[in-house]
C-alpha cells in the first residue's frame, strides 16, 4: 500500500535520493557517500550548511582534493582498511576545505558497502567539530600560558581540587623536595604543619583568599615558614584554587637577626641612660649642695632629654615586635586600680609641674582583668601621657573604668588642644601621624604612641576610638575583653 515509508523507499531511485534528502533535512551530521577512489556518489543536504558547497557542486568530484594535505594519506589508509575489512568501521578525524577557503574539522566513522559479493561505495558519516577543537586548543594554549608564568615566577604554585593536588609548578617541587609528580594526587595538607591545618581547612571552605604565613614541611622532614594566598581559578575544564608559596625562611631569619639587634641595642643602651638619669635627678635634688640657676636649668634639660631616649628606647623595642609579629603576650590577673595607681605614679610629677588635675573614676568592688599586664600598661600609658602632653597647663585629665557585659571600657578625657576635624582618619590609619595643631606648638612627640596602642589593642581582642574637638578636649576609649582572646 503507497503511503508506507518502505513502500516508497522502494519507488524509482530519484524518489529514493529525494525521500533520504527530506528526512536527512535538518539532520546536523552528514553522510558522504563516495566510490572506492574517492569521488561523491551522494552528499546529504547538511554539507552546504557546513561546507558552503551546494551539492551539485560537489558532484563527480574527488573528496582527497578537499581535505588537508596533511590529512590525505590518514584518510587513504582509512579507505584501504575498510575495504579490506567489509562492514568494519573506522573512526576519521579530518580538515576539508570550505568554498570560502577556511578549513573544516570533521570527525565521524568509514565503512564501505558490499553490493554483489564487491565493495561498491564508501559511507562516511561526519559530524563539524571545529567549535570544540577550536575551545580545545584555546583551553590548551590558556593552560600554556599559565604553565609559562607559572615557571617563570620565583614562587611555587599549585592547582588543587578539594585539597588534592593536581599540578605544581618546579618552583614547589624544590622548595619541598618532592618531584611534580610525586605531588600530584595528594592532599595538600601532608606537605602542612599539624598546627596550621585547620586554618588552611578554613581557607578552603571559606574560598578566602587572605595571605597567610603558614609552616611546611619538607620531604625530609625540615620545617620552613612560607607565606602564601589561594585564588579561585579554572584549570583543566575544572574550577580548582590555584595557591602561591612564597619561602620566607631567610626573610625571617633577617627579620629575627634585625629585632635581636634592636632588642639588645635597646637594652644595652637603657642601663647606662638610666644610670645618667638617676645621676642628675640627685643633683638636681641638691642633696650634695646648692645649684645655681644656671646650672639646675642644664641639669633639667639632661633629665628631659635622658628621659626622652628611655621613652624612644621603649618605642624602639615595642615597634619593632610589633612589625615582627613577635609580640608575646602571657596574660594574668591584673587588678585595674593597681595598675591604674602605679602609671599615675609615673605621671605624678610631670602632673604636677604643669598643674594638671587629674581624677580617677573606677566602677564599685573589684576590677580584675586577665590580661598582660605589661602590655596593658603600655596601652593606658600612652594614652595618658597624650592627655596630659596635648593638654594645656592647669587642664583636666579624667579616666574612667565602666563595665560593659564581658568588656571593660577604659575613657581618658582631656581638656586639651583637641584633633583638627580634618585629621581624623588619619590618625589610627597611618603611622607616623602628628596633629598640625600639635606640631604647630612645638610639642615633641614620635607620632608612635596610637599606632603601638591600635597594634597592642587589636591583639588583645578590643578596640579603640576616639571622640575629639579642637581646644575643647579629647576622649580615647579602649574596649577590651574582661579575658585576653588571643587573636590570629
Ligand atoms: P605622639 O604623641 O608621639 O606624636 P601618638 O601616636 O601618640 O604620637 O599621637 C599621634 C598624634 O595624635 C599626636 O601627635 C597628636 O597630634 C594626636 N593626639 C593623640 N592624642 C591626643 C590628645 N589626647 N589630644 C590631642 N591630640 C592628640
Amino acid at each position: 500500500m503507497k503511503g508506507n515509508s518502505s513502500d516508497r523507499a522502494s519507488e524509482g531511485s530519484g524518489e529514493k535520493l529525494a525521500y533520504c534528502n527530506a528526512l536527512l533535512e535538518g539532520a546536523l551530521d552528514v553522510i558522504v557517500v563516495t566510490d572506492v577512489e574517492g569521488m561523491f556518489r551522494y552528499l546529504s543536504p547538511s554539507v552546504q550548511r557546513n561546507s558552503g558547497y551546494a551539492t551539485g557542486e560537489l558532484m563527480g568530484k574527488c573528496r582527497f582534493d578537499f581535505l588537508h594535505p596533511e590529512d590525505v594519506e590518514g584518510v587513504r589508509e582509512l579507505y584501504r582498511q575498510v575495504m579490506e575489512n567489509p562492514g568494519e568501521a573506522r573512526v576519521t578525524e579530518h580538515r576539508f576545505k570550505k568554498k570560502d577557503g577556511e578549513w573544516v574539522c570533521m570527525e565521524g566513522t568509514i565503512r564501505s558497502l558490499v553490493e554483489g559479493g564487491k565493495i561498491s561505495e564508501i559511507v562516511i558519516n561526519l559530524r563539524n567539530i571545529t567549535e570544540r577543537k577550536r575551545a580545545e586548543q584555546e583551553l590548551r594554549e590558556s593552560e600554556e600560558r599559565f604553565r609559562q608564568f607559572s615557571e617563570a615566577t620565583t614562587e611555587g604554585i599549585l592547582f588543587h581540587d578539594g585539597g588534592v593536588i593536581i599540578d605544581a609548578n618546579q618552583n614547589l617541587a624544590d622548595l619541598r623536595g618532592f618531584t611534580i609528580q610525586e605531588m600530584i594526587g595528594r592532599s595538600v595538607y601532608d606537605f602542612i604543619a599539624p598546627e596550621c591545618r585547620d586554618l588552611v581547612r578554613q581557607k578552603i571552605n571559606s574560598e578566602s583568599q587572605e595571605r597567610h604565613v603558614l609552616v611546611g614541611i619538607k620531604k625530609d622532614g625540615t620545617r620552613y615558614e612560607y607565606e602564601t594566598a589561594a585564588r579561585p581559578a579554572h584549570y583543566k575544564g575544572k574550577k580548582v584554587r590555584v595557591v602561591a608559596v612564597r619561602d620566607i625562611t631567610r626573610q625571617k631569619q633577617l627579620d629575627r637577626a634585625r629585632t635581636d639587634f634592636v632588642t639588645f641595642a635597646s637594652h644595652q643602651l637603657r642601663t647606662p641612660l638610666t644610670a645618667i638619669g638617676g645621676y642628675a635627678e640627685l643633683l638636681l635634688s641638691e642633696e650634695d649642695g646648692p645649684l645655681t640657676a644656671e646650672q639646675k636649668k642644664y641639669l633639667e634639660k639632661i633629665c628631659h632629654n635622658n628621659d626622652r631616649l628611655v621613652e624612644l628606647m621603649g618605642i624602639l623595642l615595642n615597634v619593632s615586635a610589633i612589625e615582627m609579629g613577635a609580640l608575646i603576650f602571657s596574660p594574668t590577673e591584673v587588678d585595674l586600680k593597681k595598675l591604674i595607681d602605679s602609671i599615675e605614679g609615673d605621671f605624678k610629677i610631670r602632673m604636677k609641674q604643669r598643674a594638671i588635675h587629674f581624677s580617677v573614676r573606677l566602677p564599685e568592688g573589684d576590677s580584675k582583668l586577665f590580661h598582660d599586664q605589661k602590655y596593658l600598661r603600655i596601652v593606658i600609658q600612652n594614652i595618658l601621657s597624650n592627655a596630659i602632653k596635648y593638654t594645656p597647663d592647669r587642664g583636666k585629665v579624667e579616666l574612667l573604668v565602666a563595665l560593659d557585659e564581658d568588656d571593660v571600657i577604659i575613657s581618658i578625657i582631656d581638656s586639651g588642644y583637641g584633633i583638627p576635624i580634618g585629621e581624623h582618619e588619619k590618625v589610627f590609619s597611618s603611622r607616623l601621624f602628628r596633629g598640625t595643631n600639635v606640631v604647630e606648638r612645638g610639642i615633641e612627640g614620635t607620632g608612635f604612641g596610637l599606632y603601638i596602642v591600635k597594634s597592642l589593642v587589636d591583639k588583645m581582642g578590643g578596640s579603640v576610638w576616639f571622640e575629639s574637638e579642637v581646644d575643647v578636649g579629647t576622649t580615647f576609649m579602649i574596649r577590651l575583653p574582661l579575658r585576653f582572646k588571643p587573636q590570629p
